[in-house]
C-alpha cells in the first residue's frame, strides 16, 4: 500500500516536470504587447467555411475596434453543409454567404474585408494545392498582414482535424511560408506587382487547449460576437434540416431563444471573463509547427 502510494507520488511528480517542460516551451511565445492593446496591425484570417472565423469573432471584434485592418479569406463555399434536401448546392452557396457577410457587419468588418475562394465544401483535401497555395499567396500579398490566423496545424506533432479543416491548417502553412520567398508564384510580383511578404506572428484556434498559450479577454466584445453568430441560421437552427429563410422569427416557436443560447453558450469563460484561446507563434513560418531545435 505504502510502495503504491509512493509509485503514485513519484509517477504525479514526473507528470507535473512534465507539463512544466511542455507548457514553458509553448508559454515563452506569448505576445510581448496582449492582443487586446494591438492596434495598427494587419490581421488575415484564413478558414474553410463561411463560419470557421465565428470562434475568433470577439478576438475579430476587438481588433477591429482598436484600429486593427481584418480580413477573411475563406476557401469553400460551405455549399453541402446542409440536411435540407430542398436546397441545392448553388442555393446553399449563396445563403452561407449572405450569412458570413452579416456575422461580419455584427463585429464592424464590411463585404470588401472578405473573400472566398469558392473550393467546394468537403471535398478541400483534393482541390489542386498548388492553385490553392497560390491564391492564398496572391492575397497575403495583397493585404501584407502582420498576424496570420488559421487552423492550428499542431505543435510537435499533426493535429487531427476534420477534412476541410486539415486542410485548411496545412494550406494556410504553406502559403504563408510560399508568401515570403520572390520566386514563388512570381507571376504575382511580376505581372500584378506586389511583393513577396514575411508573415511573422500567428494566432492559431481550433487546436488543443494545452498548446494555446494565449487568452484574449472578449468580455466588451461578446455581445457582437453573439449577434454574429445568429446569423448562422442554416447552420445553427433547424434551419439544418428545413431551412426556412434568414429571419429567425419565422422560425417555430423558440427557435431564437435556442439560438442565442447556444451561440452564448460556445463562448469560454474563465474567472468571470469571456475568453478566446489561441496559440500564438512568432517567428519565420518554417518554425510554426515546432519548439526551437538545434
Ligand atoms: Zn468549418
Amino acid at each position: 500500500m505504502k510502495t503504491q502510494t509512493r509509485r503514485k507520488s513519484i509517477s504525479k511528480f514526473i507528470f507535473l516536470i512534465i507539463i512544466g517542460i511542455f507548457s514553458s516551451s509553448i508559454s515563452f511565445a506569448q505576445p510581448n504587447e496582449p492582443v487586446e492593446k494591438w492596434k495598427g496591425k494587419t490581421i488575415l484570417l484564413i478558414g474553410a467555411h463561411p463560419d470557421d472565423d465565428h470562434q475568433s469573432h470577439g478576438t475579430l471584434a476587438l481588433l477591429k475596434a482598436n484600429g486593427n485592418h481584418v480580413y477573411i479569406v475563406t476557401l469553400t463555399t460551405g455549399n453541402v453543409g446542409t440536411k435540407d434536401p430542398k436546397l441545392s448546392q448553388t442555393d446553399l452557396a449563396k445563403i452561407r454567404r449572405q450569412e458570413q457577410v452579416d456575422a461580419m457587419k455584427e463585429i464592424g468588418l464590411s463585404e470588401d474585408h472578405y473573400v472566398n475562394l469558392g473550393y467546394d465544401d468537403g471535398r478541400l483535401e483534393f482541390a489542386n494545392k498548388e492553385e490553392v497555395v497560390g491564391k492564398l499567396v496572391h492575397y497575403i500579398r495583397k493585404f501584407k498582414p502582420d498576424v496570420l490566423m488559421a487552423f492550428d496545424p499542431g505543435y510537435n506533432y499533426q493535429v487531427w482535424q476534420k477534412s476541410d479543416h486539415r486542410a485548411a491548417a496545412y494550406l494556410a502553412a504553406d502559403a504563408s511560408r510560399a508568401a515570403e520567398w520572390p520566386l514563388m508564384y512570381e507571376g504575382d510580383i511580376i505581372q500584378d506587382k506586389l511583393e513577396a511578404h514575411l508573415i511573422s506572428e500567428y494566432l492559431f484556434y481550433g487546436g488543443n487547449i494545452t498548446d494555446k498559450n494565449t487568452i484574449v479577454d472578449i468580455s466588451d466584445f461578446a455581445n457582437q460576437r453573439v449577434e454574429a453568430g445568429t446569423k448562422y441560421i442554416s447552420q445553427w437552427t433547424s434551419g439544418w434540416s428545413d431551412y426556412l429563410g434568414p429571419d429567425i422569427n419565422k422560425y417555430p416557436a423558440g427557435e431564437k431563444e435556442k439560438l442565442y443560447k447556444k451561440v452564448r453558450n460556445r463562448i469560454k469563460v474563465i474567472d468571470g471573463k469571456s475568453v478566446e484561446r489561441f496559440r500564438y507563434h512568432k517567428g519565420v513560418p518554417d518554425t510554426m509547427g515546432h519548439a526551437p531545435r538545434d
